[in-house]
Parts: C-alpha cells; sequence; structure tokens
C-alpha cells in the first residue's frame, strides 16, 4: 500500500483525475465533493510541503504560481472572481496533508470554505 497521501498518488497517476491546468509545478483538478458551483483544487507536484504556512516558507514563488492558476481557472470556470481556502492543520478542517489551495466560484455560500 501507497503511503503517499491521496494528492500524492493523483501526482503520481496512481488515481486518475481530469486535470483541469497543469504546469511544470502545478496541478488542478476537481474536489470529489463539491463545496460552490466551482470548486477546483489546484496543488504543487512536489509532495514536499504539508500545508500552506510550510509552502510559503519554503517555496513563496510556487505559492504565487498555485494564485495564479486560480486566477485562470476562476475566468474559465466562473466570472473571474473567486475564493482561495487553504485549510491549514487538522483543527481547521485540513484532511489532506499535500498543501492545496480550494479554488471555489461561482455560487458560493456562506458554508464554502472548503474541506
Ligand atoms: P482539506 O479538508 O482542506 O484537506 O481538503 C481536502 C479536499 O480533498 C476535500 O475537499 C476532499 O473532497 C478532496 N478530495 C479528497 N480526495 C480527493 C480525490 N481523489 N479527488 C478529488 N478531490 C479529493
Amino acid at each position: 500500500m501507497s503511503n503517499k497521501t491521496v494528492f500524492g498518488q493523483i501526482v503520481s497517476g496512481e488515481i486518475p483525475v481530469k486535470k483541469l491546468a497543469e504546469t511544470d509545478r502545478v496541478l488542478a483538478f476537481y474536489d470529489q465533493n463539491p463545496q460552490a458551483s466551482v470548486h477546483i483544487l489546484v496543488i504543487p507536484k512536489t509532495t514536499e510541503y504539508a500545508n500552506v504556512t510550510e509552502l510559503a516558507a519554503g517555496d513563496p514563488g510556487l505559492l504565487a504560481e498555485i494564485v495564479q492558476v486560480a486566477k485562470k481557472l476562476a475566468t474559465v470556470y466562473a466570472d473571474g472572481d473567486y475564493r482561495l481556502v487553504f485549510n491549514n492543520g487538522a483543527g481547521a478542517g485540513q484532511t489532506v496533508f499535500h498543501v492545496h489551495a480550494h479554488v471555489l466560484a461561482g455560487d458560493l455560500t456562506e458554508s464554502s470554505a472548503g474541506g
């Protein structure tokens, strides 16, 4: 059994997803449990960072790339406006410890905080 997180398995191709955007360092796909009419996850391909705090400290350029990809997706799949959520730590609702941005757009509700 793989000891990778589910997102590590998506990056390696062990779990197939429909890729909505991809760069050399970033991948985006639909959240399987959408909390808004548009709910996309943007993840770095590296498994090095468990959460956004680690990513911001370790590779701020990669964090900026995630934001750029989120903006492009919001433009393609909604009107360009979007909510960007990083759950940071189990107590905040994080369940997958491979940093990921929830891109929420379209029909947003107050409960659409990701996770
Ligand atoms: P978080 O609670 O912030 O860690 O978010 C993890 C998110 O990953 C949840 O919104 C899940 O619905 C989503 N998720 C888990 N496994 C998959 C998968 N195989 N494909 C797409 N989304 C997933």
